[in-house]
């Protein structure tokens, strides 16, 4: 794998969680995971920027149970090692989850539990002893080490997760209270969806010398790039596809199937008209899929025909255009996909092959990403000899 597409083994993940990350389905890292996980590992204090949908659970979770596994966190009594302060009982419930889902299968089990308002305090004390990852929301926390059922005087790690919404007035308190029965020398990992005033207060006061891992707002990529939609009957896709990188001369172009079957069949459709291309998706083998990448990054392959596998994560320096031959299910992968252009303050162009029965799922897209594309009809085009 080349440097732009790490993957877990790269993070240095213990192989119990990599086997747990692979039973997830997780194929590769998110770019929060990608550069949080090492430094979390590393107990290094960080602050993550980053939106809700990004992965940033598993970022924060998995070095928590790498920690808990290699310095052996078992039988604290009601001393806590790992916290995780959330500000919903949905997101309690959601990080929970995640934590149990990705060490349900490590050789030693962990124990977890999320604690909350809205439901009795009663089975929360009686079972809090040996919890190794708590999550909790701050009212029912206060509550809990009020009546002795736990301790933080021993935490580890602490994690506030949606900080910003957690540093708000009704929250700020508590917080505070909190803070101070926690020992001074602890990791910290604050994730937050903006960076504000609040946040660099509480970094002041958190965090030491933290590792500053920011990604992107995907909205802002789209702003970026030029996105042209085109009407086309279902057999006339192949030779519009093939007259557009003729007509507009397209010289490296990623071209986004939705199905590894259709990869195939396109990128030999292409390859017989005389276009250079190659496929890529999780039936090659890994230094196949590493080759073609390697060669389309350099500019030696004019066409990269992909399946979602590489919507995500790749970094082409200067890609001028993606073309979405078939759409992808979620409007969120339509994003990523197109995000592969357009980086890095480069303008780049997205190309979308819309068939009549597409009609209605690109209109959710467009709803989705905040942005319409005007529908240009190809009816006109002569495709005669594409
Ligand atoms: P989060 O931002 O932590 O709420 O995660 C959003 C969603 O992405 C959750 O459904 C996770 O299970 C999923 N997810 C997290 N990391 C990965 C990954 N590396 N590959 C695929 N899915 C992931």
């Amino acid at each position: 794998m080349s440097e732009s597409t790490p993957t877990f083994e790269s993070l240095g993940l213990s192989s119990a969680l990599l086997h747990a990350v692979k039973q997830n389905k997780f194929s590769r890292p998110y770019p929060i995971q990608q550069k949080t996980i090492p430094q979390a590992i590393a107990k290094k204090d960080i602050l993550g920027l980053a939106q809700t949908g990004s992965g940033k659970t598993a970022s924060y979770i998995l070095p928590i149970l790498q920690r808990i596994e290699e310095e052996k966190w078992t039988d604290s009594g009601r001393n806590i090692p790992a916290l995780v302060l959330v500000p919903s009982r949905e997101l309690a419930a959601q990080v929970l989850q995640v934590t149990d889902s990705l060490s349900k299968e490590l050789p030693t089990r962990v124990k977890t539990m999320a604690v909350h308002g809205g439901v009795s305090i009663n089975p929360q004390m009686k079972n809090m002893h040996g919890v190794q990852v708590l999550i909790a929301t701050t009212g029912r926390l206060l509550d809990l080490i009020d009546s002795k059922a736990l301790s933080l005087s021993e935490l580890k790690i602490l994690v506030l997760d949606e900080a910003d919404k957690m540093l708000n007035p009704g929250f700020q308190e508590e917080l505070d209270k909190l803070l101070s029965m926690m020992p001074v020398k602890r990791q910290n990992l604050l994730f937050s969806a903006t960076l504000n005033e609040k946040i660099k207060d509480v970094e002041r006061v958190l965090l030491h010398q933290p590792v500053l891992v920011k990604i992107e707002s995907e909205k802002k990529d789209v702003d970026l790039i030029q996105q042209r939609a085109f009407r086309v009957q279902p057999e006339r896709k192949g030779p519009f596809l093939r007259y557009l990188i003729r007509t507009l001369v397209l010289e490296q172009v990623l071209i986004f199937t939705s199905s590894i079957k259709s990869a195939d069949k396109l990128t030999e459709k292409l390859s017989k008209n005389g276009i250079e291309a190659s496929a890529t998706h999780s039936k090659k083998s890994n230094s196949a899929r590493q080759q073609a990448l390697t060669k389309f990054k350099d500019g030696d392959l004019r066409v990269l025909v992909a399946t979602d596998l590489i919507a995500r994560g790749i970094d082409i320096d200067f890609l001028p255009v993606v073309i979405n031959y078939e759409l992808p299910r979620s409007p969120k992968d339509y994003i990523h996909r197109i995000g592969r252009t357009g980086r890095a303050e480069n303008p780049g162009q997205a190309f979308s092959l819309i068939c009549p029965e597409d009609q209605h799922h690109f209109k959710v897209i467009q709803k989705k990403m905040g942005k319409w594309i005007t529908l240009e009809g190809t009816e006109e085009v002569d495709l005669h000899g594409c």
